[in-house]
């Protein structure tokens, strides 16, 4: 690794600015703002648990929501503040401004191993426009800079690319270290035979990936939607189902590619098709697609069928390293999520290298009850796929290069 990490820095009585990842699911009940699912925030205490440990003070700072620049009280980080005091078991100071007196004032007081969290950074507009000025007032609260938020590590806002610019020295968090081991250390020298399963709504969405992995990858599943593309770039039927209609000439350009680099290239072989993608809606497994049989007229494939589950469980099974990105169904539908369960359960019982790349793919597996079984699952939706497309992350190379 070339940038700086977190236990190379001197943090003892400093002030350490921490940009964290907390950018949670909520919903409201009873007007309380209420945690869905804190991976996040758990995924953090590792390097806030450091900070503490080692004496330092740390400053996180995160963004909620999209409150576009100004104050929004439901995306007020609070909760949030309140929900990590019950985690560390210890209070957390909040600063309902993110720069100025008010956490200039909170940070004066703060000893070594306190915690402060700052108000949503994206309260400013000059979060999201990455505002040097901005940034150099929030840099001014710290001394040292950590970056946490994988999940936030694909965008160049001040707190992910401004602030490393003007502090002594920036570092990557253990969370930011870990996505970086396991989506690209790992990856680039892979266990043999390395398969990729990916699915999910769009091919243009996974061009970047598709290709990328190609270089690396002897075996590529496709499920979700992006089969359709495939199947209808090859003349077969596909009736209603979601395409990507000016998609075609690419989804054939990637068939080739996968020849050129023999790559072995599996579509679905049958689906589960319907007639509305509907809770409640009956589906029907379709016979083996072919140039004359695919999805029948008015109807949509909604996931993959069982010769499809067979076929793959078996690749599964033979793998070494597998990633999976992107469900292979409308999984939200319990009807239409056999397949994507059923990928995750072969994972689970895999004893392979199993590396869940983020976004609908990590809550597939979170609902199936199989987080647990994955040797790692990214914390990042957007970040993930940029970094597995060998996309520079400007989170990440704003950060201190190693000495
Ligand atoms: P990820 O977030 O894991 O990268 P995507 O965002 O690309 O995955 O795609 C997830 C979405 O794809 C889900 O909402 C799912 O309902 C949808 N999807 C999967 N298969 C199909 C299909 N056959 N038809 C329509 N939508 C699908
Ligand atoms: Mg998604």
């Amino acid at each position: 690794m070339t940038k700086l990490t977190l236990r190379e820095l001197e943090v003892r009585g400093q002030r350490v600015l921490v940009r964290v990842d907390f950018n949670v699911p909520t919903e409201e009940r009873d007007g309380q703002i209420v945690i869905t699912d804190d991976t996040r925030i758990r995924e953090s205490l590792p390097t806030i648990n450091y900070l503490r440990e080692e004496g330092a003070k740390a400053i996180l700072m995160a963004h909620f929501g999209r409150p576009k620049g100004k104050p929004v009280g439901k995306y007020s980080l609070r909760p949030v503040a309140d929900y990590l005091h019950t985690l560390l078991d210890r209070p957390v100071a909040f600063s309902h401004d993110t720069i100025g007196n008010i956490p200039e004032e909170i940070i004066a007081h703060m000893n070594e191993g306190d915690v402060t969290l700052l108000e949503n950074v994206r309260f400013h507009p000059g979060e999201e426009a990455n505002d040097p000025v901005f940034a150099e007032s929030l840099a001014g609260l710290g001394d040292l800079y950590v970056n946490d938020a994988f999940g936030a590590a694909h965008r160049a806002h001040a707190s992910t690319a401004g602030v490393p610019r003007f502090v002594k020295q920036a570092a990557m968090g253990f969370l930011m270290e870990k996505e970086i081991q396991y989506l690209s250390h790992e990856l680039a020298t892979p266990a043999k035979p390395f398969l990729v399963i990916l699915g999910g709504s769009k091919v243009s969405d996974k061009i970047g990936v598709i290709k990328a992995l190609m270089e690396k990858a002897d075996t590529i599943l496709i499920g979700g939607a992006m089969a359709n593309t495939f199947w209808k770039a090859q003349g077969v039927p596909i009736g209603s189902s979601r395409v990507e209609a000016d998609k075609l000439d690419l989804a054939r350009e990637i068939l080739d590619l996968a020849k050129k680099k023999k790559v072995r290239f599996l579509l679905p072989v049958d689906a589960v098709e319907t007639q509305k993608v509907e809770p409640g809606s009956p589906g029907r497994n379709t016979s083996r697609v072919s140039l004359a049989h695919g999805i029948t007229d008015g109807w949509q494939a909604v996931d993959i069928g069982h010769a499809t589950i067979s076929l793959y469980e078996d690749e599964i099974a033979r793998a070494k390293t597998i990633l999976w990105n992107g469900p292979v169904g409308v999984f939200e539908i319990p009807a239409f999520a056999t397949g994507t369960i059923a990928i995750a359960e072969a994972l689970a019982r895999s004893k392979a290298t199993t590396i869940i790349g983020g976004g609908d793919s990590v809550t597939a597996v979170k609902q199936a009850g199989l987080a647990d079984k994955m040797t790692f699952i990214s914390t990042g939706g957007g970040a993930s796929l940029e970094l597995l497309e060998g996309k520079e992350l400007p989170g990440i190379a704003a950060l201190s290069d190693r000495l």
